[in-house]
């Protein structure tokens, strides 16, 4: 049985900096908002990509981490309890005969909102496959991309490929547990953690793993099964063919603009076009923010994000409620601001 309908004011559509201070801006003006993310974890680009990396150009933070803002915003946006569905892509947004929208998504629900704001930065991010023919008819059954059970590993012929932390995590974990196991990386050395990287050495030494410096040349098949990869080694570029059950390849991941291409907005280069008065695109009622936006002018910086969801908040509001009346508040004096921000004092 299909899950009931959502209903929901705002459907925020990606939950990096600009989608989480859009929770935030909203909330502020009493509205409440649904909030998704391709990823497993919310902060889009700072926490995907540079989580570690001190940023120097957020307004009255000298220097903030890129994780630190991410966790700064999830703890700003705290008291206006948005909900979030982390590890869920939405796939379709299309606007319905009463000017509210039907989203579906990857987990098979649906929502109805009364107005949409795309923060999908540089589009989700999907993992990097593996580039050798025939491979796609494999995917999800005998070629992977993420693990979801670990166990259903234990006891066959293994090959991973990758050199950065998840190829190094899950040869610690699945080599001393596999019948056979090769890890294969286009280079000698590895990205990972060098105490990592230690481990795995280590098990090389062993005989538990066979590491080969190369990459995917062909898949080896019998009778409509994988039973193998052919891997051309860098040294002498001689192929080495190599027995697996099953091939975990973690090349990282790669933003693509993905379902977002397709819902009908107005696109330049990848990007959605908007007006700079309220960010709207095209289609009224669907609002863009953050990277994923462009019109006269625009620079893909956090602070940028940051402005235009200020914006939004106000032009959403009004697309949901024509008749409210408008008026600037500041968080400093507004009672009804500190009350939603759980603030107020009695
Ligand atoms: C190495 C590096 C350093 C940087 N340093 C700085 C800096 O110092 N200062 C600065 O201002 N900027 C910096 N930037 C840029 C900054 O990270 C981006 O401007 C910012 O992340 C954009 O935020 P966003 O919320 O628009 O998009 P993103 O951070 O890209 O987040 C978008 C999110 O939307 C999700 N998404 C997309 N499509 C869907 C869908 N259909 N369904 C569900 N979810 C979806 C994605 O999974 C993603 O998590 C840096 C970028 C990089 C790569």
């Amino acid at each position: 049985m299909s899950n009931p309908v959502v209903s929901t004011e705002v459907a925020i559509v990606g939950a990096g900096p600009a989608g989480l201070f859009q929770v935030f801006e909203l909330g502020l003006l009493g509205i409440k908002a649904h909030i998704f993310d391709t990823l497993a974890a919310p902060g889009g680009q700072c926490t995907e990509l540079y989580p570690d990396k001190p940023i120097y150009d957020i307004p009255a933070l000298p220097i903030c981490g890129a994780q630190e803002l991410v966790d700064r915003l999830m703890q700003q946006i705290k008291p206006f309890g948005a909900d979030f569905h982390l590890g869920e892509e939405v796939l379709t947004v299309r606007k319905q005969d009463n000017g509210r929208f039907k989203l579906t998504t990857s987990k098979g629900n649906e929502f109805d909102a009364g107005a949409v704001v795309v923060a999908g930065g540089v589009g989700s991010f999907q993992p990097r496959h593996l580039a050798v023919d025939g491979v796609a008819a494999f995917e999800g059954t005998q070629v992977h991309y993420k693990v979801k059970s670990a166990a259903e590993f234990h006891g066959q012929r293994l090959a991973i490929f990758g050199g950065g932390d998840s190829a190094l995590d899950w040869t610690m974990d699945l080599a001393p547990k596999a019948a056979a196991f090769t890890l294969v990386h286009r280079r000698a050395e590895f990205r990972g953690a060098p105490a990592s990287v230690a481990r795995v050495k280590e098990l090389e030494a062993s005989g538990k793993v066979q590491f080969i410096e190369g990459v995917a040349q062909g898949l080896r098949l019998d009778g409509g099964r994988l039973v193998g990869v052919d891997i051309k080694r860098n040294q002498d570029n001689g192929i080495v063919p190599v027995a697996a059950d099953q091939l975990l390849v973690f090349f990282g991941l790669a933003p693509k603009l993905g379902p977002i291409g397709e819902w009908g907005l107005n696109l330049d280069k990848r990007a959605i076009v908007v007006d700079t008065e309220k960010f709207q695109s095209n289609i009224p009622g669907v609002f863009a923010i953050g990277d994923i936006n462009t019109y006269p002018g625009k620079k893909k910086l956090i602070l940028s994000g940051f402005h235009e969801a200020a914006l939004v908040a106000f032009a959403v509001q009004h697309y949901i409620y024509p008749s409210k009346k408008q008026f600037l508040q500041y968080t400093t004096t507004s009672p009804a601001m500190q009350k939603r921000l759980g603030v107020a004092s009695e």
